[in-house]
């Protein structure tokens, strides 16, 4: 397995592997970039099938922050940590304490927060180790129901730009890949605005509910992605567009939560040539960094009017960046890569 040769290495200035075999703990903690503040990002529990496909998943995400903050104007760097195993059967308080400990070796250089496989809990435990965590049950708590608001917005201005509706989501389909934390409350929301629903989970419970809840049309999980719809919305893990995907996208606009959409980067511009407009994955789900930053932990207070009104920015951001995608020729991902780095490298 290799670091500084990784693909996804990207310059991260930090890279802290973390051991401790009291609880368990195998976990990776990647600071991507601190030029506009501390790294912040959340940290992932998951089983990966192996060592080298969790450090990549750290590097990715970690980069992939530093850019969603820089863009959505916060003072922010860029870093995730994972930890390898099972949330459902590896977790425990002991554990958790172990990836505090680990979180607070960096003296405040990574400020963790809640990801798949952790939870608000796990963050009150952390936070009983290292005072550099956020998220926690006294600030904030959990921000996926901002992250769906933010994707929703970034819909909304995705429709207008492409389908030239005033961002009346009233009548179109979106097929949402994932009804989790971020996938259902943007189900709840797209569904309030008289959106027609196709969704895929592994969860059958979450399908039926969906179902019943907003007469959503359950759709195969192999056969989500292609199938004829508006809004093609990637909200479960990172990877939905592919080799093996982007051939089948029937939809006109892809925009939803997941980090990491883009399995590569070129995959940014088939979507551009095939005229599937893209809204790039960091910049539309910035609505739950964006939450983070509304807290004590930063000297500010929770100010949900003042939240709202910076996650509202999103579509700005959003329309800046088709219009200058189509100026350009150029993809949409580049553009927002562009428009990020012009930021923190200024720092
Ligand atoms: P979650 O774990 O609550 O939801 C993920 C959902 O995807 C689950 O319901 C799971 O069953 C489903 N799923 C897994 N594999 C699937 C498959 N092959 N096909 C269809 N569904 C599948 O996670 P979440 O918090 O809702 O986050 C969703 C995505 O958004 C993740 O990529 C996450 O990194 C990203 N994201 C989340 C936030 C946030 O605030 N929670 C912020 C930014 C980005």
């Amino acid at each position: 397995m290799s670091v500084f040769s990784n693909p996804s290495y990207d310059g991260h200035e930090r890279v802290l592997f973390g051991c401790d075999a009291e609880t368990g703990l195998k976990a990776i903690i990647a600071i991507h970039n601190t030029a506009l503040g501390p790294a912040v990002g959340g940290c992932r529990m998951w089983p990966y099938e192996n060592d080298a496909a969790a450090l990549d998943d750290a590097l990715r995400l970690a980069r992939g922050m530093t850019y969603k903050s820089a863009l959505a104007g916060l003072p922010f760097g860029g870093g995730k940590a994972v930890i390898i195993g099972d949330s459902r059967t590896q977790k425990t308080p002991d554990l958790m304490r172990a990836m505090g400990r680990l979180v607070d070796d960096l003296g405040g250089r990574y400020i963790v927060a809640e990801d798949v496989g952790t939870t608000v809990a796990d963050m009150d435990i952390i936070a009983t180790m290292t005072e550099h965590v956020t998220g926690t049950s006294n600030a904030g708590g959990n921000p996926s129901p901002y992250t769906a608001y933010g994707v929703f917005q970034g819909i909304r201005a995705a429709v207008e730009y492409k389908l030239r509706r005033n961002a009346d989501l009233d009548g179109i389909d979106v097929a949402i890949q994932g009804l989790g934390q971020v996938g259902y409350d943007l189900a709840r929301r797209l569904h309030g605005a008289g959106a027609r629903l196709h969704v895929a989970d592994i969860n059958t419970e979450a399908l039926e509910r969906a179902a019943d809840e907003f007469g959503a049309t359950i759709v195969d999980t192999h056969d989500i992605h292609a199938i004829d719809v508006d809004v093609f919305a990637p909200c479960a893990l990172g990877g939905a567009i592919n080799d093996q995907t982007i051939r089948d996208i029937n939809a006109t606009i892809v925009a939803g939560s997941a980090n990491n959409q883009l399995s590569e980067r070129y995959h940014g511009a088939e979507l551009a040539d095939r005229g599937i407009l893209y809204a790039p994955d960091y910049v539309i789900n910035a609505g739950g960094v964006i939450e983070l930053a509304y807290s004590p932990d930063f000297g500010r207070e929770h100010d949900e009017d003042a939240i709202r009104a910076h996650i509202d920015g999103l579509y700005d951001t959003l329309m800046e960046i088709f219009e200058r995608a189509e100026k350009l020729s150029a993809a949409t991902n580049e553009i927002a890569n562009k428009m990020a780095e012009e930021r923190f490298m200024a720092a």
